[in-house]
């Protein structure tokens, strides 16, 4: 077997994959290094899993909303085991497609963890690969503060892991992990406190999103806490977890304790130095536009870069990137504003472009929003208080729409079509002159004044 390929991708997740299948569309030849499940975080202990979640907490929620529309049904039970291992198969079903997707494509995926020998060369399992391109892809892992009792925490890998359902928790962060685990868990019947480090959650979302959240959040039962610094976690003798903060209050009786305070790069293994590849004091890899490292034929893609760490992101970036290289198209990269992102939440968010506080400060009297907030049919005759809001934030005398934010029921499928017109620059008389569709929640944001 030759040991020299077109591209090697380190990591096969979300961009490593997508970088090696676009390169074999082009007839390269490529592989992967991989030293976990095919997938990475994105199938195995993200997006996917958190998803099925997600939909298991939104059907709870419609038990409750069916008693509104007259059916006669209660919640007795819910099996944990049952709905994890359903998930799990479900996830396997995608690491096999994976495997035989990669065989069949002549990827090969070279089984270990991958280190740097040179700047052509990479060493997995004792054995050395030589590529022309290198396309460094090994996404990143969950942080632990450096607090006593951090070996009682978990995060969202340990959420996952999970076999049996805590009934009480207590999830630390302010960010989309610590959000969406609080919102599902308690969908799901646990006892949740969700512990800020500050006054609020999500900072850098628009206002209107942070603050209408965490008022349905808190309607939905959530416990949260602002200002409260977990200082230390102590495991008691009921195997109940203690966390101690910063204020002086002690908090007790959780059964786990879930810590989503962001993610770091997997960094460390690479040994970047031999190939004289720069990461930054955090061990992100900085890259120009077009996903070059400073170093000629090694690339950079997804979260070890550091931006928009979102599973479409690493994706896009990866197949422009082979786009460039092997299919004769040098202006091809990924542009990194007006990315469209989904929080899962309960309710969920939609969100492209800019706060209206970023917009302000960009173009500052020139901003005009638009807003509106009211109470979806669903939520009206099931007799159950959730509020959607919407809002669109606009610029200049033509009003072209810089910023589109939405919560509530079905902002997440939402949100895709706006985003498109947000890329094209469209503005608000467009919005304004496409006919409605009735009814919904989204004619609102085309009938808003
Ligand atoms: P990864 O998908 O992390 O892949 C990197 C792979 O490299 C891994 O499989 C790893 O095992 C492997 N690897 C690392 N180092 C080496 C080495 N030295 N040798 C060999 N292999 C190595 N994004 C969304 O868009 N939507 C969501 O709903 C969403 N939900 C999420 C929920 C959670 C709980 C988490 C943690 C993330 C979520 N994300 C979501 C983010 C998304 O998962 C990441 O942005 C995406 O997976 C990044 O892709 P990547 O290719 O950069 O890295
Ligand atoms: P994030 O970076 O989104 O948020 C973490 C937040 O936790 C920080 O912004 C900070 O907020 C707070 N924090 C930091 N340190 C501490 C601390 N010591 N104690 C308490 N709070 C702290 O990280 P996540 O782990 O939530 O997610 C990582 C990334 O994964 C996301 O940024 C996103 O890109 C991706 N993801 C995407 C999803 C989606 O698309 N739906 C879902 C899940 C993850 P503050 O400074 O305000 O306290």
């Amino acid at each position: 077997m030759s040991k020299h390929f077109d591209l090697i991708a380190i990591g096969a997740g979300s961009g490593g994959l997508s970088a090696a299948e676009r390169a074999a569309e082009y007839g390269m030849k490529t592989a992967v290094i991989e030293n976990n499940k095919l997938g990475g975080t994105c199938v195995n202990v993200g997006c996917v899993p958190k998803k099925v979640m997600w939909f298991a907490s939104g059907i709870a929620e419609s038990i409750h909303a069916a008693t509104g529309y007259g059916f006669d049904v209660r919640l007795d039970h819910f099996d944990w085991g049952k709905l994890i291992a359903a998930r799990e198969r479900y996830i396997k079903g995608i690491n096999d497609w994976y495997a035989n997707y990669l065989a069949d494509s002549n990827i090969q995926h070279l089984k270990g963890t991958g280190r740097f020998v040179d700047a052509r060369t990479l060493e997995v399992d004792g054995i050395h690969y030589t590529a022309d391109h290198i396309v460094i892809a090994p996404g990143g892992y969950p942080i632990i503060p450096e607090i006593p009792g951090r070996e009682h925490l978990i995060t969202s890998d340990g959420f996952f892991a999970l076999k049996q359902q805590p009934k009480r928790v207590a999830v630390t962060g302010a960010g989309y992990i610590a959000v969406e685990l609080a919102g599902l868990l308690n969908g799901l019947g646990s006892e949740v406190s969700l512990l800020l480090r500050k006054d609020h959650f999500l900072a850098g979302f628009d206002a209107m999103l942070r603050e209408t959240l965490m008022e349905e959040m808190v309607n939905a039962g959530v416990n949260i806490m602002p200002r409260t610094s977990v200082e230390r976690v102590e495991k008691t003798e009921d195997g109940t977890l203690t966390v101690h903060c910063a204020s002086g209050i002690k908090l007790e009786g959780f059964d786990a304790m879930i810590c989503a305070i962001g993610r770091a790069p997997n960094t460390a293994q690479l040994n970047l130095a031999a190939a004289g590849v720069n990461c930054d004091e955090r061990g992100y890899i900085p890259t120009d536009e077009f996903q070059n490292t400073n170093i000629p034929g090694i690339y950079a893609v997804g979260d070890v870069t550091g931006r928009a760490q979102l599973t479409p992101v690493a994706i896009a970036a990866a197949r422009r990137l082979a786009d460039r290289l092997f299919n004769n198209r040098p202006e091809r990269r990924l542009e990194y504003e007006n990315i469209p992102t989904v929080m899962f939440s309960h309710p969920p968010i939609g969100t492209v472009g800019l706060s209206e506080e970023a917009a302000r400060q960009q173009h500052g009297d020139a901003v005009k929003v638009y807003q509106t907030r009211f109470t979806a049919m669903y939520h009206a005759v099931a007799s159950l208080q959730q509020q959607t809001a919407m809002k669109l934030v606009c610029v200049g005398a033509d009003e072209k729409i810089v910023g589109v934010h939405i919560i509530g029921m079905g902002a997440d499928e939402m949100l895709q079509g706006f985003a498109v017109a947000v890329k094209m620059g469209a503005t608000k008389k467009q919005f304004d002159d496409t006919v409605a569709i009735h009814p919904t929640s989204a004619e609102e944001l085309v009938t808003m004044r």
